[in-house]
């Protein structure tokens, strides 16, 4: 099916008049100031609207030129910007950014070559500041249109840059500068990458809708017929990826239970919002040390009992595990020890994962036994970019790698792996090295299930496009 374009484009407009301007686009038009523009959307990386909004409000009020932001120490400029994503990196680039702008004269340049030869600039940024702050064509493809134009095959390809070049032969002109805000509010609101709202978008029925699985529509009586949904993802700090949208994504995600791990936060530091989503009912395992480690369930199914920890007080303290059970089966949600630094905690690593396989080889002993989490190892050469280099570092060295075998010829299945056999299929990423962009990363989250019950996976995939962590969510389909 070829689709249409021009009627995709502008019925997409039209759905979207209502909703926020991007910050970075505000901006250009507040202040028709190219310097502002690229300041703006250097922080905008990775970053909320409002978070970027209020991050720049302050830094212009200090620094509204490349002569007065020289002015400041990257120290100020962190406190300025906080908290963008990466505030430490981007203040170190605002810093040097003066130096560069001063070379060309003070004047942020108007081609996409010369923008990329500034610190922090890459090919999406260089793009949006020409479009937006010079309304010259360019096409910036933030991952909303990468995703959102292979899902209408408008183009068929794998990565935004390829997006980019097909999108410049195929895509007539007058749409350049605007694509790229009106995807991303579109894609930030009705077409969204986990569970979009398909039941109520106006191109349903001319969408080819390629690998979309629409939301359940509101509403619809939830049913096990097709399936019970689980999700498992490291937040790394509930409270920090609450500033992220949190409570919207995990509505978004629509899934009948979802297992978190590393969320560092005692009940009573949670918010009102976070305890009290609607539709779940949620159960907190956390370390006994502030701001460290933790496991939650937000589930929607009333579980017959909840389990808290292993019964080893070594491992409880730090809030590991949490077991929930059904009529049928047990959902295990498991922080799985980091071997740390200098592997100082390769033992314990390994005590843990033996206390844990035999406590699911005697919950197997009931019923079906379901475990997701971080398990903090990736398997196979596979399941990471740099197999080789990564030998002796923590989640890659043969002892844990020889305990995940241990653990599969007990009888336990990686579910993905049902499903998918390619590379390059990863769920944690650097921050360092901007490796999540280049994709320099490791599968080290799972869902794996006792052998018996794998016939009841439906489906095992990754949520990649999910940020907000250094981790993305994993997701579960089971028939029970
Ligand atoms: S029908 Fe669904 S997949 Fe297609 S554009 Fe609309 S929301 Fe996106």
């Amino acid at each position: 099916m070829t689709i249409d374009i021009d009627f995709f484009l502008n019925t997409v407009a039209d759905n979207i008049r209502d909703k926020k301007v991007p910050v970075v686009d505000l901006i250009a038009v507040q202040t028709k100031d190219p310097f502002k523009v690229l300041v703006a959307t250097i922080l905008s990386a990775r970053t909320k609207d409002e978070v970027t909004a209020k991050a720049s409000a302050r830094l212009f009020k200090k620094a509204s030129d490349p002569d007065s932001l020289a002015l400041l120490s990257i120290e100020e400029l962190e406190k300025l910007i906080y908290p963008v994503g990466f505030y430490k990196t981007k203040a170190k680039h605002l810093s040097k950014l003066t130096e560069c702008l001063k070379q060309l004269g003070g004047v942020v340049p108007e081609a996409i070559d010369e923008l990329l030869k500034l610190p922090g600039v890459g090919r999406k940024t260089a793009n949006l500041v020409v479009s937006v702050a010079f309304a010259k064509p360019a096409i910036c493809v933030d991952t909303h249109v990468h995703r959102i134009m292979n899902i209408w095959k408008f183009v068929t390809t794998d990565t935004p840059l390829k997006t980019e070049m097909a999108l410049r032969k195929n895509l007539a002109e007058k749409h350049w500068i605007t694509v790229n805000s009106i995807l991303v509010a579109f894609g930030q609101s009705l077409c969204r990458p986990v569970s979009p709202h398909c039941d109520i978008c106006p191109l349903l029925t001319k969408c080819p809708q390629k690998n979309v699985k629409p939301r359940k529509k509101p509403g619809s009586k939830m049913s096990t017929s097709n399936g019970l949904s689980f999700i498992s993802w490291n937040v790394n700090g509930i409270r920090a990826v609450e500033k992220k949208g949190f409570i919207d994504m995990l509505l978004d995600f629509d899934a009948d239970v979802i297992g978190l791990q590393e969320t560092k936060a005692q009940p009573d530091q949670l918010s009102e919002p976070l305890k009290n989503i609607p539709g779940y009912t949620s159960y907190w395992h956390s370390a006994e040390r502030k701001g460290y480690s933790g496991v939650a369930f937000y589930t929607r199914l009333k579980p017959l009992k909840v389990h808290y920890g292993l019964g080893e007080p070594e491992f409880d303290c730090e809030g590991r595990v949490i077991t929930i059970e059904f009529d049928s089966f047990y959902l295990l949600n498991i922080y799985f020890p980091n071997a740390g630094n200098k592997l100082k905690r390769l033992d314990y690593k390994l005590r843990f994962n033996d206390t844990l396989l035999a406590y699911a080889k005697d919950l197997e002993k009931q019923k079906a036994v379901i475990l997701c989490g971080d398990f903090n190892v990736a398997h196979k050469e596979i399941d990471l970019k740099n197999p080789k280099n990564n030998v002796k570092n923590a989640g890659f060295t043969p002892e844990e790698r020889s305990w995940m075998d241990s653990f599969i010829e007990a009888g336990f299945v990686d579910t993905f792996r049902i499903f998918n056999q390619q590379p390059e299929q990863y769920s944690w990423w650097s921050y360092r090295f901007n490796a999540r962009a280049k994709n320099i990363g490791w599968r080290i989250d799972y869902f794996c299930i006792n052998g018996e019950a794998k016939d009841q996976v439906l489906d095992a995939s990754i949520l990649k496009d999910t940020v907000g962590s250094d981790h993305c969510p994993v997701k579960l389909n089971y028939l029970p």
